[in-house]
This record gives C-alpha cells, structure tokens and sequence, in this order.
C-alpha cells in the first residue's frame, strides 16, 4: 500500500543514504552539519528520524492518532473478514508510517532551503491526507 516515492526515500533512510549534513560533511562538502530543524544537534540519520525534537513530536503524535483513534485503519477495516481486516490495518499503518518518514524528509529539505519549519501536526495531516488519497486511488 506504499507511496511508491514514499518508499524509495525509506529504503535510502534504512540503507543511512540519504544525504544527511553528516555524510555532507563526511564527503567535505559543507563545513557545518548542524540540523536545521533544531540547530542543536549534527544531522545523521538517527537524529533526523528518531532524534530531533521536531521528528520525535511529529512520531509521538503520529502513535497517539493510530493507538487512540485509528482513522486510518478504520476505513479498511469494514466488512471483511477479521483476519484480511487485521492484514488491512497492518498494511495501512505500514504505509502511513512510510508517508510519515517521507515527510520528515520533505520537511527537513524545505527546512534547508525555505528555512522554515512547520509544526508536527502539519506533518501529520500530510501523512492522514496521503492515507485518504491513497484509499480513494485503491477503492
Ligand atoms: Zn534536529
């Protein structure tokens, strides 16, 4: 059920090749590998997803909407079968953490280059509105 762009920016981060300021300055490209969403910390792959405070907001948030509420799952999770529902919610859960990683990631590079940084809810809206635009493209 992955974004197929969503996914390749996933499979980079899992690999730690995306081009973080560490592996910038690794390669002495730049000088400074301070991350730009925080300006605190050096930006690697860990700090980018897991570490930054803007990421860890944008996951927190991210678990309370699927372990409270569960919109994304709800949606394919009527009428079927209890154990099909459960591969469904699975697979969309999968997929809208794969969004969420991806938008970190376009966050992180509009935070670079427009310097601004949103907040995490509005990263969370984007991966809810890619799980609805995802559902309405396989429906
Ligand atoms: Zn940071």
């Amino acid at each position: 059920m992955n974004v197929p762009k969503h996914s390749f920016i996933v499979w980079l981060a899992v690999q730690q090749r995306l081009v973080t300021k560490d592996r910038l300055l690794k390669f002495g490209i730049i000088t400074d590998a301070v991350c730009d969403m925080c300006l605190a910390h050096q930006e690697d792959h860990h700090h980018l997803l897991y570490g930054c405070p803007f990421s860890a907001q944008s996951l927190e948030l991210f678990e309370r909407l699927v372990n409270i509420n569960m919109p994304l799952v709800g949606v394919f999770g009527m009428g079927t079968s209890p154990a099909l529902s459960f591969f469904l919610e699975e697979a969309v859960v999968l997929a809208a953490m794969v969004a969420l990683v991806y938008h970190i990631w376009t966050v992180r590079n509009k935070c670079r280059i427009e310097l601004q940084l949103p907040r995490p809810c509005r990263v969370l809206a984007d991966v809810q509105a890619t799980a609805r635009l995802h559902r309405m493209i396989k429906t």
